[in-house]
């Protein structure tokens, strides 16, 4: 009947027409493309076959959207920082100042993420502060964030999970604001702060660099509008765009699971526009939107780009940072769910320990930059290993430390290395059994080491795989000329008598006369008498034709070699 619409016939008379053509069916049954294409012929109309592609890999679907449905949509900010230096405080003051309190007796819940209307203009915050969640999402290949804001406390200073932070939004390539909290305390010293954050190369603007610093007071409110002005400045320069008119596609921010509901999803929608109803697909899960609430927990039917909602209807949960996808029917939705599961099922027995070469042959065509986050036991040794790897550093291989620091090798470690493609080297340091279990699930693989020398001779090894091999020539026999044949269809065969070495099927030669060269080239075939043979030992006689050239004379020395792998 989706088909009658579009022609602007009744669906009866469509059915009247395959009825004629010898096809039974009713309202209901989906028509097949080849009768569609007769039907609609029949109206003088043609019907264009929309591509059919394997989308059952949605993550890697990409829709070239038309440039005509292309509108701006608001931008997606995740907060960072080190503990305690004010991430919830600034979401919560964000929250309340910028959102209406919900219609539902004014009780906001919390689905992960929220919208705020700040003058006219929508922005969207994942509502998980720190990078735990954010790096998740990366490792299983998310993207949502737009822009990152790393909040330092100005009475404290560059900590620990704020380089973290600094590193993983850096490696993420996304935008960055660095919000300075704390300015009502009195000790707050926001020189100080940029100080530190150009170290970690986040040069503010105020310094000739590209990082804006905005002083904030999550407190008081102080700034806060400015961060805001300036989170849509990068907006404004990102041009952010997605199609309304398409399905939803997005990813899932975080689920739990209700005794009445069932499953409970957050979701974000990233492109297209998601209704009540639709048939999704999220990770392996699938249903129809049950319900459809915005993070006031409003009711609605529909939602566009950058929204956060909370659906139900799935019949599973799936994880933090699934994409989600929506389709046309709900069989097509249960298909796709249920490959994606066997797929996956099969995916992690396959799933095997990627190794240091197995890295760098990975890198190998693309590249050449080898990745590294590096653990030391103290701060003389990451200095020294550091060093020592950035100087391995070739034109054709870089090294880059994209996160060293001190103490064990842990889960954010290797999350980090798998989000950025990178490779874990602990020096007198070692994995707990979780950080081990974590790698082993994410394939990222360990190397400890306790000697610098030892770090450094393997990592040249593997720097040397990933370089172009190096081929020289090996000289392996000679032969004399002894005799010629003159056979049709091959040309010249010189008969010859092997001197030294070997002569070797496929090998290359040089062929001289009197000590002047007079001709290099390949090997075309070497015989022992009338068969075609792999090699011929010094003192046997044999048969050679050289490719391309058959103006050889008796007593002309042949003089074999090979091309071999060299180590650099
Ligand atoms: P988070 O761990 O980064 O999420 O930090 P919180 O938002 O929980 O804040 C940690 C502590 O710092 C709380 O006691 C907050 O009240 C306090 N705090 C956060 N922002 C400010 C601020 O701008 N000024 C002052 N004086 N205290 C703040």
């Amino acid at each position: 009947s989706s088909l009658a619409n579009k022609l602007g016939v009744s669906a009866p008379d469509i059915i009247k027409k395959l009825i004629s053509l010898g096809l039974m069916m009713n309202l209901n049954q989906v028509i097949s493309f080849e009768n569609a294409e007769i039907v609609v012929l029949d109206y003088g109309k043609t019907l264009k076959k929309s591509e059919t592609r394997d989308i059952s890999n949605f993550e890697e679907y990409e829709v070239i959207d038309d440039e005509a449905d292309l509108v701006l949509r608001p931008p997606v900010i995740t907060v960072m920082g080190h503990v305690d230096h004010g991430k919830t405080t600034l979401l919560d003051y964000i929250r309340k100042s910028h959102v209406a309190a919900g219609e539902a007796g004014g009780i906001t819940q919390a689905i992960g993420a929220y919208q705020i209307d700040y003058n006219g203009s929508k922005i969207t915050f994942i509502d998980t502060p720190g990078h735990a969640a954010f790096t998740a999402m990366r490792a299983r290949g998310a993207s949502v964030t737009d822009i990152v804001i790393i909040v330092v406390a100005a009475d404290d200073g560059v900590m620990p999970q704020t380089k973290e932070a600094v590193e993983h939004a850096i490696s993420a390539g996304v935008p960055i604001v660095v919000a300075v909290n704390k300015m009502d305390k009195p000790s707050a010293n926001p020189d100080k702060i940029m100080q530190e954050m150009a170290e970690l190369n986040l040069t503010p603007e105020a310094w000739g660099g590209n990082i804006p610093f905005v002083n904030i007071s999550a407190v008081t409110g102080f700034g806060i509008d400015s961060l805001l002005d300036t989170v849509l400045a990068i907006a404004e320069v990102s041009e952010l765009k997605a199609n309304p008119n398409r399905y939803a596609i997005g990813t899932v921010i975080e689920t739990r699971a209700d005794k009445a509901l069932g499953s409970v999803a957050s979701i974000l929608i990233q492109n297209g526009t998601l209704r009540l109803g639709d048939p999704i697909v999220a990770g392996t899960v699938y249903g129809r939107i049950r319900t459809l609430k915005n993070d006031q927990g409003v009711n609605i039917i529909s939602a566009g780009p950058s929204t956060p909602v909370e659906i139900t209807g799935l019949n599973g949960s799936p994880a933090a940072g699934d994409k989600f996808m929506a389709f046309e029917s709900e069989k097509e939705a249960k298909e796709i769910a249920e490959k994606r599961e066997i797929e996956a099922k099969s995916q992690k027995q396959k799933k095997e320990v990627v190794s240091f070469d197995d890295l760098f042959n990975k890198i190998k065509g693309g590249a050449k930059e080898i990745k590294v986050v590096l653990k030391c036991d103290v701060r003389g040794s990451e200095e020294a290993v550091k060093n020592a790897l950035e100087k391995l550093s070739t034109d054709e291989v870089k090294i880059k430390v994209i996160r060293s620091g001190i103490g064990g090798i842990t889960e954010s470690d290797v999350i980090l290395a798998n989000a950025s493609d990178a490779v874990v080297i602990g020096f007198n340091v070692v994995p707990s059994n979780i950080t081990k279990d974590v790698a082993k699930e994410y394939g990222v693989e360990i190397r400890l080491y306790q000697i610098i020398y030892k770090l450094v001779e393997e990592m040249e090894l593997a720097m040397k795989g990933m370089l172009d091999p190096v081929f020289e020539e090996k000289v392996i026999g000679h032969a004399e000329i002894r005799q010629i044949f003159k056979a049709s269809g091959v040309g010249n065969i010189a008969g010859s008598y092997v001197l030294d070495g070997v002569m070797e099927r496929g090998c290359k030669v040089r062929i001289s006369r009197e000590g002047e060269q007079i001709f290099e080239g390949d090997l075309a075939s070497l015989k022992r008498f009338k068969d075609d043979v792999k090699e011929v030992k010094a003192g046997f006689g044999c048969g050679l034709v050289f490719e391309g050239f058959g103006d050889f004379q008796e007593l002309d020395i042949v003089e074999a070699y090979t091309m071999v792998e060299v180590p650099r």
